[in-house]
């Protein structure tokens, strides 16, 4: 496994490896790696000959109050899992490798960025879709992985990759839970043992709106009041929103009459968590189906 930090050698190592016909699968993280990343790794793994993985906090998509500085890091662990799932090569550039100047050019995704999450992280996608296609410019044509945990995330890269056209196949990846239930995150490092429990609700939230859709619910309002009331219910936990959208535009739907995508986002300690599932109308929870 070859650790590269300077942008040239990652596009000359990546192009070398292209004109001798090999696939190049890319997975983009921020680091602090956990079996979701893993996950994401192994399947790039899988289906092309050459992975590459980005560690990169990027301090674009972070807001002024958010946590850029705190974000944890732990890169000989990361580098210690990418080796276990057979990585070939770690992109880990500093700030100014990808940004070397003040104020760096970006890329604007418009209204899809303003919905769901970016109510409350204005700029975020911006910041999001501008990494991501220096990222992509920087791969080449390759496989991207990305998982659904970051439902509107995967949306956002999706239509950027097709709006830019950049060469790249995005390839959306199943959310990877903790036993009980808790989607994996870097940022559930920050939970203390109470907060940890509570953070439980995210997920029983989708659950419960999960098995009521199946019970024949179909308005969505009453389905985002009963998630959004579930997580209010819990002392610690500070609801975002609690939404039903279209899996596509992330609009907002009436009543359900196809594929839905049920998000919800709440602040629990210091960490702010989401959680997502997609379900059919037979109410049968399709995470990553679609
Ligand atoms: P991050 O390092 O948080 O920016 O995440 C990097 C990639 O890993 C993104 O595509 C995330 O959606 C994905 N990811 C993070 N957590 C999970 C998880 N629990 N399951 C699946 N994918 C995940």
């Amino acid at each position: 496994m070859r650790l590269l930090t300077r942008i040239a050698d990652v596009q000359r190592a990546l192009d070398k490896e292209r004109e001798a016909g090999r696939r190049v699968g890319f997975v983009p993280t921020m680091g602090f790696l956990h079996a979701g990343h893993g996950s994401l790794m192994h399947r790039a793994r899988a289906e092309n000959d050459i992975v590459v993985v980005s560690i990169f906090v990027n301090p674009l998509q972070f807001g002024a109050n958010e946590d850029l500085a705190a974000y944890p890091r732990d890169l000989d662990s990361d580098l210690s899992l990418c080796e276990s799932e057979g990585v070939d090569i770690v992109f880990n550039p500093d700030v100014t490798e990808m940004y070397p100047e003040a104020n760096p050019f970006t890329v604007t995704v418009g209204e899809i960025g303003t919905k769901l999450c970016g109510r409350t992280r204005p700029g975020h996608f911006d910041g999001v879709a501008t990494v991501v296609a220096k990222l992509f410019n920087i791969a080449g044509p390759c496989r991207a992985y990305f998982g659904r945990k970051d439902a509107q995330q995967l949306v956002v890269i999706e239509r950027l990759a097709r709006a830019l056209n950049f060469p790249v196949t995005v390839v959306g990846c199943d959310i990877v839970r903790e036993p009980d239930g808790l989607a994996m995150s870097s940022r559930n490092v920050y939970l203390k043992d109470d907060e940890r429990r509570t953070a439980l609700v995210l997920k029983r939230a989708l659950d419960e709106a999960t098995a009521a859709i199946g019970g024949g619910e179909r308005d969505a309002r009453r389905i985002e009041r009963l998630m959004g009331s579930r997580i209010s219910s819990e002392p610690l936990a500070k609801l975002d929103y609690a939404a039903v959208v279209d899996t596509e535009t992330l609009d907002d739907l009436e009543q359900l009459a196809g594929p839905a995508l049920l998000a919800v986002a709440a602040w629990v300690g210091k960490a702010r968590l989401i959680d997502n599932t997609t379900v059919t109308l037979q109410g049968a929870s399709s995470e990553g189906s679609s």
